[in-house]
């Protein structure tokens, strides 16, 4: 089929596309309606119908397979394989549906995960779903203030939570921030229900406290049926990366969830049941959510989950295990990617990928200096993909389960079947014309599996993302962005990202891909800079491959007017071997930016490692 037909229809006869979707998944009650939006912004799928994701997950595959992998848990860290087969998850999973029932949690009610990369994780993420609990996970990494504010926001009556992740060889407690988070928040939960993995000590709180290996022993035979929730109930809370501001608390559903990710396994990541996928991703991300555990699952396929780094015990680990669990579709990010590139390459070459068919990276900018390493490293389609916390499922790509149509370099690909992608011009508020450079909109109603709401405030929902033009309504973004005459549309950056040198409009995102065309270049951030001339300049943090070769400032400099022009010069050049990324590994220009201004970084909750603000720092002192 034509992808052009395929979505045409989608956006034409939503009503009677999504419909036909909508038959991948299970329906305990079929839907009367197939959209209400009635009340715009908010659009309400497949009304009426009533289904459940951890039964899409896990008992529907059962009767067929289940004795094949659901889950295969791996870690590094503790040197630990654990695999379950669809029939041992759905055992454990109402194991914890019933410990948590047990400790108070009813239909509706919030439970948050503040867990490792664990198997316990998922098991605690499907049994919520199960018993239509609502679930917040929070990524494992953050540190007690910004778990205390998810608290206070989701006021969750379970914490579920463990003594402790690992990173690189070395443990890192978890429960202490645990309760100086309870302690900061006041929203307290009624109990907090602890994974003892025997990795750091834990101080229990009498009364509050429950040692999971105890409960689950007096819940072995646990069965818990699945509860039958209507399309719309919500199914999760999850806070956005927190890159360019304050975190938002996005709202998903349960119907129009499990269709959108049913549907993106199969006309974009060509998921066949009995095969293997393998995101690296982590379950406190969105593509944690949808493609570690939700899709995967809800496509029949077994599931990867990775605790550890993607360069230890050796830069070949993500191989070994493509090889030893024949993967046959892998999703990862850039920022990994690249630091796979700076290793030697035999440890990749080593391993047999013959399995895999195609990778998937998301998250932020694809420059093509990594896309075409990798590409020639796998010998596999690369493919892009452009989405958000908020939109659940990718917005921007090639769907290859559809046509087999050619990806471009730089560029994610075309608007995703369901989401009527627009470009509009910041001014004047006008659609673009191709090659035009405007804000990436989507005109409403949102496909099936994107937010709902902001959680508890759907003011801010209409507040943070609507604008209407004329007579509709149109959900921002924040990415810059522009389209060719064929309908591939390319990423220049966040809106909060464009710079203005003298006049002219450039995003940072351009001249950071210049630059790491540089073939000595790993990596590089740029961002725009208070200049009494100019207004702005941009300034450019590089690291390098090899910082023993002789590469220095004016190499960087006539790259990039020979390739834009030397109006988007950066003023200056500064070599540094980090840069500050949030925990998801996307760049954090704001706090560069505020630290070249000789301003405070603003809220570093996020941050990966705050040593790379030092360097920066240090470097601007020289
Ligand atoms: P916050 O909204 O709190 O500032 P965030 O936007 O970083 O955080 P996410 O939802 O994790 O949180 O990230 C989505 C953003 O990541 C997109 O809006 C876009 O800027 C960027 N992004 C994601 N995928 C791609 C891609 N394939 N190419 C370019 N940019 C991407
Ligand atoms: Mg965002």
């Amino acid at each position: 089929m034509k992808y052009a037909d395929f979505y045409q229809r989608s956006v034409v006869t939503p009503e009677e596309f999504w419909r036909d979707e909508a038959a991948l998944i299970d329906w305990n009650t079929p839907f009367t309606q197939v959209l209400d939006y009635s009340q715009p912004p908010f659009a309400r799928w497949f009304v009426g119908g009533r289904t459940n994701l951890c039964h899409n997950a896990v008992d529907r595959w059962c009767s067929a397979q289940g004795d094949k992998p659901a889950l295969i848990a791996i870690s590094t860290e503790t040197n630990t394989e654990r695999s379950y087969s669809f029939n041992e998850l759905r055992a454990e999973v109402q194991r914890w549906a019933a410990m948590m029932q047990s400790l108070g949690v009813r239909k509706g009610d919030r439970v948050l995960i503040y867990m490792p990369m664990i198997a316990e994780a998922a098991f605690a993420m499907l049994a919520c779903a199960r018993i239509g609990a609502v679930h917040s996970v929070v990524f494992g990494g953050f540190a007690a203030n910004s778990l205390a504010s998810r608290i206070e926001d989701a006021k969750p009556v379970l914490i579920v939570s463990a003594d402790a992740g690992s990173r690189n060889g070395k443990a890192i407690p978890y429960k202490p921030l645990l309760d100086e988070a309870i302690a900061l928040s006041s929203s307290k939960p009624a109990r907090v229900l602890l994974v003892d993995r025997g990795l750091a000590p834990m101080s229990r709180v009498e009364g509050r406290d429950v040692d999971y290996a105890a409960l689950r022993a007096s819940h072995l035979a646990a069965q818990v049926p699945v509860t039958w929730l209507e399309s719309n109930e919500p199914s999760y809370i999850l806070y956005t990366s927190g890159t360019t501001g304050k975190p938002k608390g996005v709202q998903r559903d349960v119907g129009g969830y499990a269709v959108a990710l049913a549907a993106s396994m199969k006309h974009n990541f060509c998921g066949k049941a009995g095969e293997t996928f393998f995101a690296t991703s982590d379950i406190g991300w969105v593509v944690g959510h949808s493609y570690i555990v939700y899709g995967p699952l809800i496509a029949g396929m077994a599931t990867i989950m990775y605790e550890g780094l993607p360069i230890s015990p050796d830069p070949g680990i993500w191989w070994s295990i493509v090889e030893k669990y024949k993967v046959t579709r892998m999703f990862s990010a850039p920022t990994a990617i690249r630091v796979l590139r700076k290793q030697p390459p035999e440890f990749m070459r080593k391993h047999d990928k013959s399995s895999l068919k195609a990778l998937y990276l998301a998250g932020e900018p694809l420059d093509e200096t990594t896309s075409s390493w990798i590409a020639g490293e796998l010998g596999v389609p690369i493919i892009d993909n452009y989405w958000q916390t908020e939109t659940g499922w990718p917005i921007l790509s090639i769907a290859k389960g559809i046509e087999d149509a050619p990806t471009r370099l730089g560029s994610p690909g075309v608007a995703m079947y369901g989401y009527k992608v627009k470009l509009v011009n910041e001014t004047t508020g006008a659609e673009c014309a191709a090659n035009e450079k405007g804000v990436v909109m989507i005109e409403g109603p949102l496909p099936p599996g994107c937010m709902q709401t902001v959680y508890g405030n759907d003011q801010r929902f209409v507040d943070t993302y609507w604008t209407r033009h004329g007579d509709k309504m149109l959900y921002s973004t924040f990415d810059w962005g522009v389209r060719d005459a064929d309908g591939y549309y390319f990423i220049l950056g966040r809106t909060d990202d464009v710079i203005n040198v003298a006049g002219h409009r450039l995003g940072t995102r351009e001249i950071e891909e210049s630059i790491t065309s540089h073939p000595n270049v790993s990596e590089v951030a740029v961002v725009g800079v208070e200049d009494k001339v100019k207004g702005q300049v941009a300034v450019a943090f590089a690291i390098l491959k090899d910082a023993s070769a002789a590469t220095n400032e004016q190499d960087i400099m006539s790259v990039v007017d020979r390739q834009l022009g030397a109006v988007a010069r950066p003023a200056r050049v500064y070599f540094v071997t980090q840069l500050p990324k949030t925990r998801s590994g996307k760049l954090l220009r704001r706090s560069i930016q505020a630290i070249c201004e000789g301003r405070n970084p603003g809220d570093l909750t996020s941050i990966e490692d705050p040593s790379s603000l030092r360097q920066i720092e240090q470097v601007l002192q020289k």
